[in-house]
């Protein structure tokens, strides 16, 4: 689709472009090891349809923990809310996102928030279908239905990779099976949990996703209403209060909007009632998210005054 080059976001990238060498690639998915680090590039989509970009806005990257909210919006539709949080509560962690501390010391143990490995993987186990392929069959394509776009796909390269070494995961599975959170097998599970990640789309598919919750689950390009509105807000404030991991209380303060991370170096974030922004920077903090990409935010919530609160 068309997405016109913005020179005063080029500018922004040029200033916090340097960030990239502070960060690291994860490397714990062997797959991920292979970006670029120094790349960053963004582009934001307005509810008016117009879009602009900087960067290499075409080169597309997997959505890692970005797909846990656009699972989450899809079970909710699936099942509705009483019967999601009986299997994933609400609060944040201070913890990182792939820790198992807290699924022990919680009573009853459930995971505490689906954006958390142990609460996204609850989540994708509840995906309607007959068999683990139309879980991820129904999933891709509510994500088509999102990005706007028919050629979505996951990679199978870091699916495998990802399958193949996913010990930390299957662990969680295992835990949550013995407490009755998950059900069948754990194996298909992580199948359609490692593709799911590996969803991929380049900046302005995800700057058009992020769009849909920015105008409260209504498709801005299509017109459909693809989520309604109640879990739009509530897949909003999931990200507010747990979509950075354990940053989301300071990218609160920082930035101000909702967003979600993933550790490929993809960030979701939604400017309610204005934007949806799409920025991939595979270099990473400490935390797991885009070093750069949320320098980029600070600027961009700063000079534009895009904070929520
Ligand atoms: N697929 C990754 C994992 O489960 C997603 C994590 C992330 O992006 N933080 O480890």
């Amino acid at each position: 689709m068309h997405c016109k080059k913005d020179e005063q976001l080029q500018r922004i990238i040029n200033q916090v472009k340097s960030l990239t060498t502070k960060g690291k690639l994860a490397d714990y998915i062997p797959a991920l090891a292979n970006e670029n680090k120094e790349h960053l590039c963004a582009s934001i989509y307005y509810l008016d349809k117009t879009c602009v970009s900087a960067g290499d806005v075409e080169h597309s990257f997997t959505l890692q923990s970005i797909s846990k909210v656009l699972s989450l919006a899809l079970v909710l539709m699936d099942h509705g809310e009483e019967y999601v949080f009986e299997h994933v509560g609400m609060e944040p962690t201070g913890d990182p996102f792939n820790s198992i501390v807290k699924l022990e010391t919680n009573n009853p143990s459930k995971p505490l928030n689906p954006m958390i490995n142990a609460g996204a993987l609850a989540v994708t186990n509840m995906i309607k279908g007959s068999d683990k392929d139309e879980q991820f069959t129904r999933l891709l394509n509510f994500i088509k239905e999102l990005a706007d776009s028919d050629s979505i796909t996951y990679d199978t390269i870091v699916a495998q990779s990802e399958y193949n070494t996913a010990w930390l995961n299957r662990s969680l599975c295992y835990f949550m099976k013995e407490h009755d959170i998950i059900k069948g097998s754990v194996d298909h599970l992580i199948e359609v949990y490692t593709k799911q990640c590996s969803i991929k789309m380049h900046s302005i598919e995800l700057a058009k996703t992020a769009s849909v919750f920015a105008n409260n689950g209504l498709h801005p390009s299509t017109n459909k209403r693809v989520i309604p509105e109640k879990i739009a807000q509530l897949c909003k404030t999931f990200m507010v209060t747990c979509g950075m991991y354990n940053a989301s209380g300071e990218f609160a303060i920082k930035v101000g909007v909702p967003a979600k991370s993933g550790v490929s170096g993809g960030i979701l974030a939604v400017v309610p009632e204005l934007c949806g922004i799409g920025i991939f920077g595979p270099a990473l903090d400490d935390k797991g998210n885009s070093i750069a990409g949320i320098g980029l935010l600070e600027r961009l919530s700063a000079n534009y005054k895009l904070s929520i609160f």
